[in-house]
């Protein structure tokens, strides 16, 4: 996939990315970091520390540890958003 640019600055981005991994299934790796960049927040991230890949069908993001945990959580939370939504059009097709 294309490289995610984010020159804005903004969260908007970021919320685009949550969203397009949690709308696939979604593979997190981790791994030692190979002096890479994260791609959300643009900080080097050190040869000796961790990293993580979110890949899917969507995209692949290489995140650090910080931007992990952050997108981890959002997430999981636009996931259960989209399952309560399931939940709810389930309910009213059932009446
Ligand atoms: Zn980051």
């Amino acid at each position: 996939m294309g490289v995610i640019t984010s020159d804005s600055g903004g969260g908007g981005d970021r919320r685009a990315i949550v969203r397009a991994l949690a709308s696939e299934p979604t593979k997190t790796f981790a791994g030692l970091s190979q002096g890479g960049a994260c791609m959300l927040c643009g900080e080097t991230i050190k040869p000796d520390e961790v990293e993580y890949e979110f890949e899917n069908a969507a995209l692949t993001i290489t995140v650090d540890v910080n931007c992990y945990e952050t997108v981890a959580q959002e997430m999981a939370e636009a996931r259960r958003a989209a399952e309560a939504a399931a939940t709810a059009a389930c309910i009213r097709v059932t009446g």
